[in-house]
């Protein structure tokens, strides 16, 4: 599948001029926005650290920004890790240690946290506090190094995986939601005001009904529809302009993509629809479990499109109706 229609994080994304730079510029996910608003300005009365939070959902729809926002308008230094970068004790020790006060520290996936680096974490969440074992064998000793009192900000795209003493460390837990289209029509206006590119309201409109409820999405979309703007058409992003593009990029009109697509047409073709079990899916599709359940699923749930069950995925009505097909039941009767 063409990576570029996919949620996950690619090195060209997320220049820092489009990631909004404060909670009031930041679009959507009001609920999350209102509480945030209180946890900061509390913290900021009380000249305290906020509490740790940890934000979850799927990838591209603004943990990262959100948590870099939090450090700004806490006016504290954000610090970024992620867990699987994390491999040894002695890696979260030199960036704990380095912390000023109420600094946010942000630690993305850190479902994928070593053990033995979570076991480290626990004492500086709770108190402030980190022990480390100097030495090997019979001359080993343990010494305690107090640190700064400090906020960690984590992310996850999969709440399930993480332990429950780490869950239960996070005061402030925020699920953040799929975009609705009218949210995302405006991060794609700011976006091509930002680009200097004349943008038609339906122009924008098709691309945001296109971004599976997903800013990073939307905002890769209205980059790849620039550059047919710019090169085939007259530099304008016009509605006939955006669908011919997004076409052509291999985006429906639900905003599926091919990998999409083909996770439906196996689950209809090979399975009558299900139910059939994720293992089964995953080696079928050659895709990981995790890129199933973290990338692919969320959205085909949300919008009604497949169904999990006790005995493994099924296509919901809509799925048939989107690709064109007829449900078995159905199927000559
Ligand atoms: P995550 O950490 O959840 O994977 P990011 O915070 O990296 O997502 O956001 C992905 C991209 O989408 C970034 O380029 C960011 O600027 C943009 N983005 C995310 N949320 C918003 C929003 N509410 N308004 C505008 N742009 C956003």
């Amino acid at each position: 599948p063409d990576p570029t229609l996919r949620p996950e994080r690619l090195p060209d994304d997320d220049g820092p001029a489009m990631r909004p730079q404060s909670l009031d510029a930041f679009t959507g996910q009001a609920e999350a926005r209102a509480n945030l608003k209180v946890f900061i300005e509390s913290a900021r009365m009380r000249g305290k650290a906020m509490d740790h939070a940890l934000f979850h959902g799927p990838p591209g729809l603004g943990k990262t920004t959100l948590a870099q926002i939090v450090a700004k308008e806490l006016g504290v230094n954000f610090r970024m890790t992620s867990g699987p970068v994390l491999a040894k004790a002695g890696d979260l020790a030199a960036i704990l240690t380095n912390l000023e006060a109420r600094d946010v520290l942000f630690i993305d996936e850190i479902h994928r946290l070593n053990p033995v680096v979570e076991e480290v974490l626990y004492p500086a969440l709770e108190d402030f506090e980190l022990d480390l074992v100097i030495g090997e064998g019979p001359a080993a000793r343990t010494v305690r190094i107090e640190l700064q009192p400090f906020t960690l900000v984590g992310a996850t795209t999969r709440l399930g995986l993480l332990t429950t003493p780490l869950r239960d460390r996070f005061g402030i837990p925020i699920r953040l939601q799929f975009y609705t289209v009218e949210e995302l029509q405006a991060i794609v206006a700011r976006g091509a005001r930002l680009m200097g590119i004349e943008a038609d309201p339906d122009g924008v409109r098709e691309i945001a009904a296109r971004a599976r409820g997903t800013p990073r999405i939307a905002g890769r979309l209205l980059r790849r529809v620039v550059d047919f703007a710019l090169v085939e058409g007259d530099g304008r992003l016009s509605r006939e302009l955006a669908d011919q593009a997004l076409t052509r990029l291999g985006v429906d009109k639900l905003g599926l993509d091919g990998a999409d697509r083909r996770y439906l047409t196996l689950i209809a073709e090979h399975y009558q629809g299900g139910p059939v079990g994720i293992e089964t899916l995953s080696a079928a599709l050659s895709e990981s479990r995790d890129a199933l359940e973290e990338v692919i699923e969320p959205y085909l749930l949300q919008n009604g499109l497949i169904q999990r069950t006790p005995r493994g995925r099924m296509l919901a009505q809509g799925a048939w109706t989107h690709l064109g097909l007829m449900p078995p039941t159905v199927r000559g009767g």
